[in-house]
């Protein structure tokens, strides 16, 4: 399965992402992981797209793009990939398409996890990861019960950044649910639900 996730900051891609990996073992690409370890590590992308990613404003095309193009040559990808967090623009989706036709490798599906923007507001702010596993929970896990490793809070998950990343998600992602419409790769689901019941349609819709 070769798919794009798509939906706002805190839709729950990553959560759905991976419980994906773990029952398919499909490789999850997710931009924002990769930079946030790049930051993490003290790397020069890590140095250019923290600013960016502390005011909740996207990193440059150009830098995510070559990232993205990169990450496809391994061949782990060959037997498909999750794409998360990734294309968020108009420029992106292109890019994609372009290097994938290349590669011989279309898309699959573009699967919409949709949630209300005010549902979203109150998970992100309540929302904590896992420093060694990255688990995804929430403000009442006081470890990971996944591996116990120390929960924290991400550097943008406050109010006023993810309303921004909201923002910034309506002006420059949300065209791309047309653009994949238009290409009839568009799945949506409603991701204001429980995790493991959205997790059931997006098999579903996946036919997996
Ligand atoms: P979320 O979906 O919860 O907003 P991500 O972990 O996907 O967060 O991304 C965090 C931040 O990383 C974004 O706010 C943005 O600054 C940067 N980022 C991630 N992916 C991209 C991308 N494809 N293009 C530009 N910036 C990106
Ligand atoms: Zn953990």
């Amino acid at each position: 399965m070769n798919i794009v996730l798509l939906g706002g900051p805190g839709a729950g891609k990553g959560t759905q992402a991976a419980m994906l990996v773990e029952e398919f073992k499909t490789p999850h690409i997710s931009t924002g992981d990769m930079l946030r370890a790049a930051v993490a590590a003290g790397t020069d992308l890590g140095k250019k797209a923290k600013s960016f990613m502390d005011a909740g404003e996207l990193v440059p095309d150009d830098v995510i793009i070559g990232l993205v193009i990169d990450r496809l040559q391994e061949p782990d990808t060959d037997a498909g990939f999750i794409l998360d967090g990734f294309p968020r623009t108009s420029a992106q989706a292109v890019a994609l398409d372009a290097e994938l036709g290349k590669l011989e490798r279309p898309l699959d599906a573009a699967l919409l996890i949709d949630v209300d923007p005010e549902v979203i507001v109150k998970r992100l702010c309540s929302r904590r990861m896992c420093r060694d596993c990255g688990f995804i929970g929430n403000e009442s896990d006081a470890a990971c019960p996944k591996c116990g490793g120390e929960m924290y809070q991400r550097d943008d998950d406050n109010e006023a950044t993810v309303r921004n990343r909201l923002e910034v998600y309506e002006k420059s992602t949300s065209p791309l649910i047309d653009y994949y419409r238009g290409s009839e790769l568009l799945v949506a689901i409603d991701g204001d639900r429980d995790p493991k019941v959205v997790y059931a349609d997006v098999k579903e819709a996946l036919s997996l």
